[in-house]
């Protein structure tokens, strides 16, 4: 039996980042992107007041014989304008929060530090000496014209958002994000909408694949339900030519599998693996018509708990990233927990920070056909191979399933 590092590294190397494409800004949060990005202007791009004040030469703030400098006022400039005068020595020019900084001047007072005869005032009073540069931010404070801001394979977030409109990449090239065909497989599996017949089932893996996928950052695709029958799969997968994976639930037990089996050797290549692991039976990986195939166990609560170990890091390889596994960290389980199994279990749990402490539950019945044990679940606890026993207090290692990846 493979362990699950062991699988990890045999699907992972196999697969290759897609493609680079342009989207436009808005669309390009969660991508990874496929270009540094380098600023074509210093920002800001100009010398500009961070306070509504008065802008002035510095000299003109001295006190002069323990008396407040008096200076005329020639105007004002607020943001989005250019002031047509210079600020000469003796002068000083109204200025709000964005604004140019006037020529000549070489410093900005606060309003609060002056005293004026109101918002039209001719004259004002410089309460406070100011040294040359006060309250003035500089062109290329924050980011110079030819600096390279940021950098190939980082995934763009909100804020870096944020940084790529500033510097005015309205559009923005990024690793393609990957269409996942997702394909659930068995006679007994219906559509959800269906009425159930005696000895059927809702196709629930594939409605909880497609979110996984998304929430992963791959495009899914649905294709419905195959029956059993090498006729019926390969109808399905000739639908799943245009992706760059495929994910199938199901029929990867020991007997039905020989059907994929048959598909895969006709159609491509494949491994067939028993992964020391639960939940999760037997884990196919291969290629159909040169597309990576992932399938996946057919009850739900291993379909789910395989797609998060296995099918996710390869959707985030395909779409660039290069931290593809979820953050595990040390905690204290609340109650005993034992496990004689021989594989390695993944016990679905909910950790909360209790004092400074990470406290874990385990959300329930962990049979693997339980599919409840899935709510309120935002980890994994790993109990290793061989079995073990965590008393309360004790430490266990945990997969956090809500953290970004480390
Ligand atoms: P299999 O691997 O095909 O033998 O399926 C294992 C178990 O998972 C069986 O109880 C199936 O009925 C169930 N199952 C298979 N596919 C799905 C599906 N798409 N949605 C929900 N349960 C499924
Ligand atoms: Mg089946």
């Amino acid at each position: 039996m493979l362990s699950v590092e062991e699988a990890l590294s045999r699907i992972l190397a196999e697969i290759r980042p897609l493609e680079s494409v342009s989207l436009p800004l808005d669309q390009a949060l969660g991508s990874v992107l496929a270009q540094d990005i380098v600023a074509h202007e210093d920002m800001p791009p100009f010398d500009n007041s961070a306070m509504d004040g008065f802008a002035l030469l510095s000299q003109d703030s001295k006190p002069q014989a323990g008396q407040a400098p008096r200076l005329r006022v020639i105007g004002g400039v607020a943001a989005g304008y250019v002031a047509q005068t210079r600020v000469e020595a003796g002068t000083a020019m109204r200025i709000m929060t964005g604004a140019p900084v006037p020529a000549g001047a070489d410093t900005v007072i606060q309003v609060e530090l002056t005293n004026s005869d109101g918002p039209q005032s001719e004259w004002v009073e410089i309460l406070q000496e100011v040294p040359p540069g006060n309250n003035i931010r500089p062109a290329g404070e924050d980011m110079r014209s030819g600096q390279t801001i940021l950098t190939r394979g980082q995934e763009i977030g909100a804020w870096e958002i944020g940084i790529l409109a500033t510097l005015g990449y309205a559009q923005v090239q990024v690793v393609r994000r990957p269409r996942v065909a997702i394909l659930g497989t068995g006679d007994e599996v219906v559509d959800i909408d269906a009425e159930l017949q005696p000895g059927q089932i809702r196709n629930s893996n594939s409605y909880l694949l497609e979110a996984a996928v998304r929430q992963a950052g791959g495009i899914p695709q649905r294709l419905g339900v195959a029956r059993d029958t090498a006729k019926s799969l390969r109808e399905k997968f000739s639908q799943a030519v245009h992706a760059d994976l495929i994910l199938t639930s199901g029929g990867v037990s020991v007997g039905d599998f020989d059907l994929v089996k048959d598909i895969m050797h006709e159609q491509g290549a494949i491994n067939f693996w028993r992964i020391n692991m639960k939940p999760g039976k037997p884990v196919a990986f291969g290629k159909i018509s040169g597309i990576p195939l992932l399938g996946l166990p057919g009850n739900p609560v291993s379909s789910a708990v395989t797609f998060e170990l296995f099918g996710r890091p390869v959707v985030r390889k395909l779409q660039g990233h290069t931290r593809l596994q979820r953050q595990q960290i040390e905690v204290v389980v609340e109650q005993d927990i034992q496990e004689r199994a021989m594989r390695r279990h993944y016990v679905r749990a909910h950790v909360t920070q209790r004092a400074g402490k990470f406290i874990a539950r385990p959300t329930g019945n962990q049979g693997s056909n339980i599919m409840t044990s899935l709510l309120q679940a935002n980890a994994l606890l790993v109990i290793p191979e061989g079995g073990a026993t965590f008393k309360a207090g004790e430490h266990i290692q945990a997969i956090m399933l809500n953290w970004p990846e480390d």
